[in-house]
């Protein structure tokens, strides 16, 4: 008899937690949910003046009303980089709470790597400024043309490019790309030879607003925004993004993606693959 009393007790226990778990559930979403709203509002709205400084500038910068001042110009120039920057936290801000909304839409196509590289090549060759760093890509032989979101993975490489070169005082920064088979999983690999990242940090690097390099350099560049970003665009295409690295050693990202995710695409990955 009091086993029984203390069991419909228990029971009466569990489910009252279970309820109140559910409305703690329910009410995370909704905070979550606001987050997103808030910031995808938000970025929308600094859009608008920021475009408006960034044209102004490059109007400016174009003499299209005749010649600055030197003064001038290297005033006007930092607005513009300035805008630049901020347009580029304000674009990443906006692409997380998207995918953090779940309404990042992946758009698959059919492209080769040959073009994606060649793109990329065009894209990032004015960011390779120091002399002493060579940007190479690798020719993918013998790869079968993909069926993803080209721009989506363009969008990482180029946040890995770009913190490669960041990073990367002389040396290489190299770009590959290898099919797995049987699994036909498609690796993406940016390999650098530059300062490296400690393995303390290395699941860090992939937090929002996270910057090793600036405790360790104390220099104040970039948004810390693009491994999140970047590692959210990866799992969206159904991929990881994973890091190799030591201090002085450089560091390696490979993005790895299936060659043809038949589900999102719709597209039967018998004909993308072959
Ligand atoms: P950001 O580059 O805008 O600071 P990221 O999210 O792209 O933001 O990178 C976060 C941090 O990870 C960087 O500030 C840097 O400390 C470190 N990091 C990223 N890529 C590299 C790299 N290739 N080599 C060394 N450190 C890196």
């Amino acid at each position: 008899e009091r086993l029984n009393t203390e069991l419909e007790d228990t029971n009466r226990g569990v489910v009252a937690l279970y309820a109140e778990l559910d409305g703690r559930a329910e009410q995370l979403r909704q905070a979550s949910e606001l987050k997103s709203r808030f910031l995808s509002n938000m970025t929308h709205e600094f859009r608008t003046p920021l475009n408006s400084i960034l044209a102004l500038s490059r109007l400016l910068l174009d003499r299209v009303d005749g010649p600055l001042a030197p003064e001038q110009e290297r005033q006007v120039s930092y607005i513009r980089r300035s805008a630049e920057s901020l347009t580029e936290l304000v674009n990443d801000l906006l692409d997380l709470a998207k995918v953090e909304a779940g309404k990042l839409e992946v758009q698959p196509g059919l492209f080769t790597v040959s073009e994606l590289f060649g793109a990329l090549r065009g894209m990032m060759k004015p960011l390779q400024q120091n002399q002493a760093v060579e940007l190479v890509f690798e020719e993918p032989y013998g790869l079968p043309p993909l069926m993803t979101d080209e721009a989506k993975v363009a969008q990482i490489l180029r946040n890995l490019i770009s913190n490669a070169l960041k990073f990367t005082e002389r040396g290489e920064v190299r770009v590959s790309a290898r099919l797995e088979r049987p699994g036909q999983v498609i690796h993406f690999v940016v390999a650098d030879t530059g300062i490296g990242i400690a393995g303390e940090f290395h699941e860090v690097v992939f937090q929002e607003f996270s910057q090793v390099a600036n405790r360790l350099q104390g220099q104040a560049k970039g948004t810390g925004l693009g491994l999140p970003l970047s590692r959210r665009l990866a799992e969206l295409l159904g991929g990881t993004l994973t890091l190799r690295s030591a201090p002085g050693a450089g560091s390696t990202f490979t993005l790895s993606l299936p060659a043809a995710p038949a589900a999102a695409s719709g597209v039967s990955p018998a004909g993308a693959a072959q």
